[in-house]
């Protein structure tokens, strides 16, 4: 598979690496000694596309949204990743790494996740292949997302609390890490996003780029062109984006845009605006912009998004932002529900809180009638419905 041009020995420019404890170091060098030479082989690749196919429903559509196109004056596609199994794109990554985990000989699979979509993604593909899984959850988060908790059990996963710290998702990722330390062989580690040490942040791009790979022709069957002038992805640890922009990242014609959760406002403490507030730093076992405070402990991010409050964001973002090879958004709670109410009235499409923050950019720029826009719609808005009812509550 092609490598992003500006990915080199495990860093984007200064953003990467593989920043961790000495008794993980087998394990990452055994990772990145044969990841791409697995992931390229024939063999690979044809179980990779036929599972994306048969298993998870790819390829997604491309949709023309009309009504959109004339209440903001362009042309806009909205890429279908809420159509996939389990409802969003993390099941791209899950599927890759799940054959990647058997190819390594691995027995035993182990996740994080904050508010379990990841875990969900995970559990379903080790019932799949019928592998151990562990996922590791903060306390905190066990409580408020009791639903997916539910599904992992019942996909046959053990759901681990994380009773340290601030019981989320640093927390319960550090728990992972331990375990991985204390079964340095049989375990292997699926991590969610483009983030974590080298080589996992390229590998997970390279498995999302299916995205770009199949907006590319599908776009120039729609448009005549497989290039856009826009691309629109929210961005968390940012993996769906890393997939939507891959196949452009070297194409000057195309403006990628980044939607991230400012929460309650990049003026306020309760937000997850990694890309405008975070500083240079190690988290996760990788260089990266993260929210720390002058001692570098991380402070807690705050989204009422559940997938975009992490509190880093992945290296190749990072460098995208700080060499201003993407445009930032930062979106507020309040906007990205105002895009969700307009989009699910307007297309009869229901979106995730996530990609409504990719929505509300077209609130933020100004398009131009000529021009086409493709935004990510990383996943499906049932998982919120809770959250949308209750804001609709207020509405009355
Ligand atoms: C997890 C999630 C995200 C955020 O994760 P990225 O790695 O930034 O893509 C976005 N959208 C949905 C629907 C998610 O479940």
């Amino acid at each position: 598979m092609k490598k992003i041009t500006a990915y080199e020995n495990g860093f984007y420019g200064k953003f990467g690496g593989a920043y961790i404890p000495e008794l993980l170091y087998a394990n990452v060098a055994e990772l990145e000694k044969n990841y791409q030479t697995i992931i390229d082989s024939d063999d690979f690749q044809k179980e990779f596309k036929e599972l994306l196919k048969d298993y998870v429903g790819r390829p997604t559509p491309l949709t023309y949204a009309k009504r959109l196109s004339a209440q903001y004056n362009t042309n806009i596609y909205l890429k279908r990743e809420d159509l996939n199994h389990t409802g969003a794109h993390k099941i791209n990554n899950t599927i890759g790494q799940i054959l990647l985990a058997k190819k390594l000989g691995k027995k035993r699979i182990i996740a994080e996740t904050g508010a379990g979509q990841h875990g969900v993604a995970t559990a379903t593909v080790c019932a799949l292949m019928d592998l151990e899984c562990f996922v590791y959850m903060g306390e905190v988060d066990i409580a408020r997302q009791a639903p997916n908790v539910s599904r992992m059990k019942m996909l046959g996963a053990t759901v681990i609390p994380a009773t340290s710290g601030s019981k989320t998702l640093k927390d319960a990722t550090n728990e992972a890490i331990r375990d991985w330390i204390n079964h340095p062989t049989d375990t292997y580690y699926l991590i969610g996003s483009v983030v974590g040490p080298a080589p996992y942040p390229e590998m997970v791009a390279q498995f999302q780029s299916i995205i770009s790979e199949e907006m590319k022709w599908q776009l120039k069957e729609k448009t005549g062109s497989e290039t856009p002038d826009h691309i629109i992805a929210c961005v968390g640890g940012g993996s769906n984006a890393a997939g939507a922009f891959y196949h452009y990242l070297d194409n000057n014609n195309v403006t990628l845009h980044i939607a991230e959760a400012s929460g309650m406002g990049i003026d306020t403490n309760q937000t997850a605006a990694t890309g405008v507030l975070g500083t240079f730093g190690i988290i996760h076992g990788s260089k990266t912009l993260l929210m720390q405070d002058d001692n570098g402990q991380i402070i807690e991010p705050y989204s009422i998004s559940a997938g975009l409050d992490y509190p880093g964001i992945g290296p190749l973002h990072a460098y995208l932002i700080d060499n201003k090879l993407a445009t930032l958004h930062s979106i507020t709670d309040k906007e990205a529900l105002t895009a969700a109410f307009n989009i699910t009235k307007r297309e009869g499409i229901l979106p995730a809180l996530e990609s409504s923050h990719a929505l509300a950019v077209l609130d933020k720029h100004t398009f131009k009638p000529n021009e086409s826009v493709v935004i990510n719609l990383s996943g499906r808005g049932d998982k919120d419905l809770a959250t949308y009812i209750e804001r609709m509550k207020r509405i009355d």
